[in-house]
């Protein structure tokens, strides 16, 4: 009788890849995470007990068949189940490495529920497609015949290149319009290599050159080029631009040097692990080296400021938060890591100002949480009289991203936003109110994931096929 793969939760402890210790990671923009060795990986797949209706994969964005490909993982089939995984996930090594698989696939896997520790699917996914990688089974686009339309697409990050990449390979021109000099978006500049190293990045845009996905970089939309061009220009345009506007505190003193935006800092160390000259870090005014650092804010970005701080070589790197450590938006796991690695979390805390023409301090006050708001989260409340001084050199403000106002931008009023300034288009076909023109990503839904910003583009690269479709059947009648 064959081995029974599967099902072996009961026997086999969930194992996650290797993680360097946090006294060797915190020197460097690595990953942290090792690669399963082959017998690894498959006996972690072999843990999911195949269940009749899997949870994992209703909660995950893109609806990856997970049971499938983690049964031929398990089973040594390499090749298939990156076939598998690849048939609704355009960048899988991307998803499997940032997901946040804990508040979606893996914090809905029933092994999870029953106490044995869930099956390890994102580690899973990303060895499988490093796998391809390695083996050349990753193919660029090569369609079986050239089609003369084109679309437009404006944004070169994970929303614009997924949809760039369904599109090309049905054989229609694509012209991906980006005012940075790279492609990828967030991927690239936003978020550290210690959770994604540049090069699985660079990898899949220079895939998209080789499938003839044309690029027009330090090309901004608006100031270089008209968005009325792009309409003459192309058959339909794609809006993938993210949202870069940071909300901003209104506190006293809040305009004093040594305060700086989340993205500024960021990317300022982005670019410089990419070797680029970066006189803003060489200044000193976007690097924590020998600073104490504050960031504020709870979510991904803050948790990627605060450890961007420690590889630096800050002296001290702490985060004020309003509210406490369960309420907290970032990821459990990304704030274990940055605990792991020196940053200290400062719970119910909340900025009221700032001291110092130079930064000096933050005004902090003491917060408890109160009753539940209309979104069913407790309010945070001031404790009077317990304010405090939090001393600091560098103060990273990681408070959220909202869209900028691109109908007045681009010259368009005629495309529609809602009330919080994303553009209005509809969540299936991802069409706006101009004809021919598609939204996806965080520019759509607001700052979002990846994940989703991967499942938008390829929705809209169908939708975008069927009126390109449409008009050629209407034409060749
Ligand atoms: P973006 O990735 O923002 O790309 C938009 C592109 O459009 C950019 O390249 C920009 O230059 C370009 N653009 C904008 N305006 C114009 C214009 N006028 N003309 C030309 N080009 C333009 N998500 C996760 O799933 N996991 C994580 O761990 C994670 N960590 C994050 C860490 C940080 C610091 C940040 C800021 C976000 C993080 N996110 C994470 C969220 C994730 O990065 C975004 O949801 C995702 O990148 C959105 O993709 P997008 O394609 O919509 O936009
Ligand atoms: Fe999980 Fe993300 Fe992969 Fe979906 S894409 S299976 S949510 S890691
Ligand atoms: Fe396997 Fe867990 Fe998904 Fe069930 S929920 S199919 S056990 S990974």
């Amino acid at each position: 009788m064959a081995k029974q793969r599967m099902l072996q939760f009961v026997n086999v402890e969930r194992d996650m890849p290797e993680k360097r210790p946090p006294d060797l990671r915190a020197h460097d923009f690595n990953e942290i995470y090792a690669e399963y060795a082959t017998a690894k990986a498959e006996e972690q797949a072999g843990r999911c007990s195949q269940c009749g209706v899997p949870y994992c994969q209703s909660h995950c964005p893109l609806h990856n068949n997970i049971p499938d490909w983690l049964r031929m993982t398990a089973e040594g089939r390499l090749q298939e189940a990156y076939e598998l995984s690849q048939a609704t996930n355009t960048f899988p090594e991307i998803c499997g490495r940032i997901c946040p698989q804990d508040r979606l696939c893996e914090g809905n896997c029933v092994i999870e529920q029953s106490g044995h520790g869930t099956v390890t699917i994102g580690a899973v996914e990303k060895y499988i497609t490093d796998t391809a990688w390695e083996n050349g089974w990753v193919k660029p686009a090569a369609p079986k015949h050239e089609r003369a339309e084109s679309v437009g697409i404006i944004g070169a990050g994970p929303g614009g290149l997924a949809a760039a990449d369904m599109l090309r390979r049905q054989g229609v021109q694509v012209t991906v319009y980006d005012r940075y000099d790279r492609a990828g978006g967030l991927l690239t500049y936003g978020i550290p290599g210690f959770k994604l190293e540049k090069d699985v990045v660079m990898k899949r845009v220079d895939q998209l050159v080789q499938g003839g996905v044309t690029f027009k970089m330090n090309c901004n939309v608006g100031e270089d080029i008209a968005f009325s061009e792009l309409q003459k220009t192309h058959d339909a345009i794609l809006i993938a631009t993210g949202v870069y506007k940071s909300r901003e505190l209104p506190a006293p003193g809040v305009g004093a040097q040594g305060i700086v935006r989340a993205i500024d800092f960021l990317t300022a160390s982005n670019r410089k692990s990419f070797g680029d000259a970066v006189p803003e870090f060489d200044s000193g005014e976007l690097n924590a080296e020998g600073k104490r650092v504050v960031v504020i804010g709870g979510g991904d970005t803050a948790m990627d400021c605060l450890r961007t701080s420690i590889r630096q070589g800050a002296t001290s790197v702490k985060c004020l938060y309003r509210r406490d450590k369960a309420n907290m938006p970032g990821s459990q796991r990304e704030v274990a890591n940055a605990e792991e690695e020196g940053v200290e979390f400062v719970w119910l805390s909340a900025p009221k100002g700032f001291s110092g023409d130079s930064v000096e301090g933050v005004m902090v006050s003491k917060m408890r949480l109160g009753a539940p708001d209309a979104s069913g989260r407790q309010s945070p409340e001031i404790i009077e009289g317990a304010d405090y001084v939090e001393d600091a050199d560098l103060v990273i403000m990681a408070l959220g991203f909202e869209p900028e106002a691109l109908p007045t931008l681009w010259g368009v009023p005629e495309l529609e936003v809602t009330r919080w300034g994303t553009v209005k288009a509809n969540f299936e076909t991802h069409a706006t109110s101009l004809p021919g023109v598609y939204a996806c990503g965080d520019i759509q839904r607001g700052a979002s994931l990846v994940v989703w910003a991967i499942r938008d583009g390829r929705e809209a690269a169908e939708a975008i096929m069927d009126q390109i479709n449409a008009a050629a059947q209407v034409a060749a009648e």
